[in-house]
């Protein structure tokens, strides 16, 4: 017995020596680490085994592979909640601007499974999707299957054959019971709340949204929304919010308003003040913004139906063709809007004032909204294409890095507050639904080691609207780190690894 006591005595004596010797995967030493939930903003080393963090201390420690961060922020990895370019070259440009996650919340996908299966195995970043109202009309009105894919893609040219009646018809009583049946599938797929960009069909009838928000209360899921009516005249854009603002208040569901100034213009400072009354009152509404003026979308879109001139205050010289990089005339306008539906176009349609307002709100969050990068033929690009090749609108691109340089310089926020905006608020609104979103957005001992490690004296977007720069990677991102894999290592991309997993309801 006491030889044995003796023994666990002796072991124990080592015990220190022996956690002091600890060998750890990855480390990250001399960052400036910026934790928004604890609120750590020090100096401090990163210890990384597997796909989590073991530990964050000013303990000097020892790894395996060890980056010299100095002169570095080290952020939790950056979340976008919206991000429509989910093929795999729009999302190696994204991972350049510092994104770890990359999800389409707003449009999303069906069948859900069938996106979640394409996606595995493939991807840099983590990836996710709301359950797509949009597709789930496509398949009852027009009987067109998205197949999975977000944006509606292909499904998009297939519908102009039918009519494109998810878009401008009102469903009928079988047609809403049809819909209720895919949004309930997609919801027990996986799933991230239900995406109900009603902005693309707005004359879907009041119940047929009211009864979404049910579904939402029901299966314990949340809404998203790209609003009805981008106008500056009555029904204005905030009117539009109204509605889901209201249904988010009066059947308790959380409610994820994206991009309020492209819809709200010139009533952003009303649509986010009526945001923060409603969050006090008990709401749980989390609005988006991103960083620029133009706005982008598919011509084939409703908001740009008879009358859109007096509405957004843009005539055709505000247009982009984005495969030509042309400026619209009348013509050429109703000649794309007839034979490419589906191509996409920019416009220019926010002021500055409001863009700020929404950007650096310290309760707004960044998402970059990017389009997929096409061809000049508007194809999806091969994962090598070069920098530059894709074209589409720049915050594809250059969301994050053009939105920390604006922030920086603008000193108004901490840096707490400009890190929270692009990943931790993100996490803390989806934990409820979403259990692996409690250990992301974070950089504490025990949650996944996404990271993004960026210089704050260069840090920027560089994609611009001019054709060739619209896909320019954002610079000042030295080191992106998805589930514990160095993605990013000194600015350079490494060799084709695809640690990005399945973000869903299910994990
Ligand atoms: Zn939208």
């Amino acid at each position: 017995m006491m030889k044995y006591l003796l023994t666990i005595l002796l072991f124990s004596l080592f015990l220190p020596s022996l956690s002091f010797a600890q060998q750890y995967d990855l480390v990250i030493k001399g960052a400036r680490v910026v934790d928004p939930e604890s609120g750590l903003d020090k100096t401090t080393n990163i210890g990384i085994t597997g796909k989590k963090i073991a530990i964050v201390t000013r303990d000097n420690i020892d790894g395996k592979e060890v980056i010299n961060a100095e002169g570095l922020v080290a952020a939790p990895g950056f979340i976008d909640l919206h991000a429509h370019g989910q093929d795999p070259y729009s999302e190696k440009v994204g991972v350049f601007d510092g994104r770890t996650t990359q999800m389409d919340l707003e449009a999303g996908a069906l069948p859900v499974s069938q996106y979640f299966k394409s996606k595995e195995g493939v991807s840099l970043t983590n990836f996710g999707t709301s359950v797509s109202h949009a597709s789930a009309r496509l398949l009852a009105m027009d009987k067109v299957n998205s197949d999975g894919s977000p944006m509606m893609t292909h499904a998009l040219e297939k519908a102009t054959k039918t009519g494109n009646k998810w878009a401008s018809n009102i469903a009928t009583p079988e047609q809403l019971k049809k819909i209720d049946q895919h949004i309930v599938k997609g919801i027990a797929e996986g799933g991230i709340g239900i995406g109900v960009m009603v902005g693309y069909y707005p004359n879907a009838n009041s119940d047929g949204i009211a009864r979404i928000a049910k579904i939402a209360a029901k299966e314990s899921s949340f809404l998203t929304t790209h609003t009805r009516f981008l106008s500056n005249t009555t029904p204005s854009g905030v009117l539009g919010q109204q509605e889901f603002i209201a249904l988010a208040m009066a059947y308790d569901v959380p409610l994820l308003l994206h991009h309020v100034p492209t819809n709200a213009l010139a009533d952003t400072a009303t649509a986010l003040d009526m945001i923060d009354s409603a969050n006090a009152k008990g709401a749980k509404i989390l609005a988006e913004a991103f960083p620029y003026l133009k706005g982008s979308s598919f011509i084939g879109t409703e908001i740009l139906s008879e009358g859109w001139q007096q509405r957004t205050g843009m005539d055709y010289s505000d247009l982009i063709w984005v495969e030509t990089g042309e400026t619209l005339t009348k013509g050429t306008f109703e000649k794309y809007r007839k034979e490419r539906p589906d191509g996409f176009f920019l416009m220019e349609h926010i002021k500055k004032k409001d863009m700020l307002s929404a950007v650096l709100h310290p309760e707004v969050i960044i998402a970059s909204d990017g389009m997929p990068l096409v061809d000049k033929k508007g194809e999806f690009l091969p994962f090598d294409a070069a920098f530059g090749k894709g074209l589409g609108h720049p915050r594809s691109a250059g969301t994050f890095g053009t939105y920390l340089r604006l922030a920086i310089d603008d000193g108004s926020l901490t840096m707490q507050q400009i890190i929270a905006k692009t990943a931790y608020l993100q996490a803390k609104f989806l934990e409820p639904f979403v259990p692996s979103m409690k250990l992301r957005g974070r950089i504490q001992a025990g949650t996944f080691a996404d990271l993004t490690l960026f210089n704050p004296k260069t840090v920027n977007g560089t994609a611009g609207y001019e054709a060739g720069t619209n896909s320019l990677p954002s610079v000042g991102f030295e080191h992106v780190i998805v589930n514990g894999k160095s993605v990013i290592k000194q600015g350079q991309l490494q060799e084709k690894i695809f640690p990005g997993e399945q973000i869903s309801t299910l994990h």
